[in-house]
């Protein structure tokens, strides 16, 4: 006896042995216990269920992934984009203590009741709006031991509620806070020596992230931080190659990383380094859309040497508020030229891969948690095609209706 069964289904998937996408038409899919445990391509079965649904040959797809976001922040800066828009410049805005101070600030001095209430909205609006049901969040935007423990308590607290799963990365090397202005070496010991040990010892933290940037922080830093993630088993990733080449990813064939995230100034030997070391390209349009001035990642080069590419929001309150994942696909497409499938695939099979998650979710397949989405639409190519047009009939987390 299933505890779901989805009839009439027309289901597209990315397997994680198999580099093309399948279709199925007229499908069946069983659930029970929270994992599929029947995928046919009939209905003739007639298998017994708690519950059946028939989904008129409406589209299933995976639950799409959001595998880079900063979504839980204090306050936005709507007002910093108006003041750019009528005539001030960024050096502007930095004298009147705004950008990423700024949400540092909010973030800071927000409650954790509002905190909560404020990134569940945005959650919510991942979730029911877009089809995603796992988010991977960053921290760093308290960058104070409390503030980050904040935030990743809101990220921990989230993921409790069991309608999407939230993946908790701490990135306290995201910029140096005004306590150790020009001292970032000691800041980043601050960080190995303080903030994450406790963040383990309160298990909120799944991964470590750092930004290696001239603005931020460099090789050596992160090569530190990342030596001190690797003695708590952590997973690691770096915000890499956004702004100019620093050539962190020479760090790749010392240190197992799933992803490098942003890319935009990503050359050939670094895409050699992630296909020889099986990292994932994770590429944020919103970033690109929203800067303007920034480079094309090289989708091509990813492509010829096979490295997986996938996408995300970004979702942070500076240079990509986006909080949908649905318009993403749509700039990866028209701003990078990823194809239809290769854009889908970015938010699923591969976007697990960039989080490890591929034995567990990313695609519809026999043993994989039921996270499915169902879709009314006539051809999977629509969700990329239009900008605003779709949110999901039903979203499946887990084998449970939300
Ligand atoms: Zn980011």
């Amino acid at each position: 006896m299933f505890d779901l069964l989805l009839h009439n289904a027309n289901i597209l998937t990315f397997n994680k042995d198999n580099s093309d996408f399948s279709i199925i038409n007229n499908g069946l899919i069983g659930i029970k216990n929270g994992v599929i445990k029947l995928l046919s391509s009939d209905d003739i079965k007639n298998p017994t269920a708690k519950q059946e649904i028939d989904i008129k040959n409406k589209w299933v797809l995976p639950g799409f992934i959001d595998c880079h976001t900063h979504f839980i922040y204090g306050g936005n800066r709507a007002h910093e984009f108006q003041q750019i828009l009528e005539g001030a410049t960024y050096q502007d805005i930095a004298k009147q203590g705004g950008g990423i101070k700024y949400t540092v600030e909010q973030t800071r001095n927000i409650s954790y009741e509002e905190l909560l209430r404020i990134s569940k909205k945005r959650l919510n609006n991942f979730v029911y709006n877009n089809g995603v049901t796992t988010v991977e969040v960053k921290s760093g935007y308290g960058l104070d031991l409390d503030t980050e423990i904040k935030m990743l308590k809101v990220a921990k607290s989230l993921g409790e509620e069991k309608y999407a799963d939230i993946i908790k990365t701490y990135l306290g090397a995201h910029v140096t806070p005004k306590e150790y202005l020009n001292n970032s070496d000691n800041y980043i010991d601050f960080i190995i020596d303080k903030v994450l040990p406790k963040l383990v010892e309160l298990k909120l933290v799944d991964a470590v992230d750092a930004f290696c940037e001239n603005i931020a922080f460099n090789k050596s830093q992160v090569e530190r931080l990342f030596k001190a993630a690797c003695k708590y088993n952590l997973n690691l990733k770096c915000h890499a190659e956004q702004l100019t080449n620093t050539g962190v990813s020479d760090l790749l064939n010392n240190y197992k990383l799933l992803s490098l995230e942003h890319l935009e100034y990503a050359d050939l030997k670094d895409i050699k380094n992630m296909a020889q070391n099986n990292v994932a390209a994770i590429l944020l349009p919103g970033a690109y859309y929203y800067l303007k001035e920034t480079k094309k990642p090289p989708v091509d080069l990813f492509r010829e040497y096979n490295v997986p590419i996938a996408i995300a929001t970004d979702c942070n309150p500076g240079s990509s508020p986006c909080e949908s994942l649905l318009t993403i696909m749509n700039m990866a497409c028209v701003l990078y030229g990823l194809t239809v499938f290769e854009s889908i695939k970015a938010v699923t099979m591969n976007a697990a891969k960039a989080l490890g998650l591929d034995d567990t979710i990313g695609s519809i397949e026999l043993d994989k948690q039921a996270d499915l989405v169902i879709w009314d639409i006539n051809n999977p190519a629509e969700l990329c095609y239009k900008i605003g047009a779709y949110r999901p009939d039903l979203v499946i987390k887990k084998g449970v209706i939300i």
